[in-house]
């Protein structure tokens, strides 16, 4: 058995913006004292002992935010005797904002693919789900980015994505809507034409987000 890294490393940094990544560079002043207002037209006092310094924290806060770990490669080895095994990764949580109303989504992620002589870096799933997370989003965008993100990772189509999003916009209004959940998936290549493998993810899925 060989390991070797393979060269044709895509570099999240130089994706192309997708719908919802700012390319501007954040103007944090600006934003601190936009903040100031909107606390103003909402009835408070920004000059109040509590909000002192809040407009500057909540500029930073966008900053980051809205700039996720870009540097993170999705490194290939090369294992030729794993090919045809389902690898399934489950497990990561992050967090995102809801473009509909710029409040929080928590999403529970799992992918899965079908190796073919290359074996993604395990640890690099995660940094791919929080690359796509740091943007205003909506659910199903980010379970086709990143579905898409990592098909150009393997090179081929054998690929699922299924993600379970608690959407503050929805948990926080009324009664009994806190249980809310979402539920995306998105399949490619076998995961489309194969039944039994598209099951067999979608079991495992399930069991990474438990009940309800
Ligand atoms: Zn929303």
């Amino acid at each position: 058995m060989t390991t070797s890294v393979a060269s044709s490393e895509p570099d999240l940094s130089a994706a192309v913006p997708a719908p919802g990544q700012p390319t501007a560079a954040i103007d944090n002043g600006r934003v601190a004292d936009l903040i100031a207002q909107l606390l103003v037209e909402l009835g408070e006092d920004p000059a109040r002992e509590g909000l002192i310094g809040t407009p500057d924290r909540v500029a930073a806060w966008w900053s980051g935010f809205l700039s996720p770990d870009g540097t993170a490669t999705a490194t290939c080895f090369t294992e030729s005797q794993l090919s045809g095994q389902l690898v399934i990764v489950g497990g990561m949580s992050v967090w995102s904002l809801c473009e509909h109303h710029m409040l929080p989504m928590n999403l529970q992620v799992t992918a899965g693919y079908v190796p073919e002589g290359d074996v993604v870096g395990l640890s690099k799933f995660g940094r791919i789900a929080q690359h796509f997370a740091g943007r205003l989003q909506v659910q199903e965008r980010f379970t086709r980015q990143v579905a898409e993100y990592l098909t150009g990772v393997i090179g081929r189509e054998d690929i699922a994505v299924a993600a379970r999003g608690v959407h503050l916009c929805m948990s926080m209004r009324g009664v009994r809507m806190e249980e809310a959940r979402t539920t995306t998936v998105q399949t490619s290549g076998r995961f489309r034409t194969d039944p039994v493998l598209s099951q067999q993810f979608l079991t495992v899925a399930a069991g990474q987000w438990g009940a309800p």
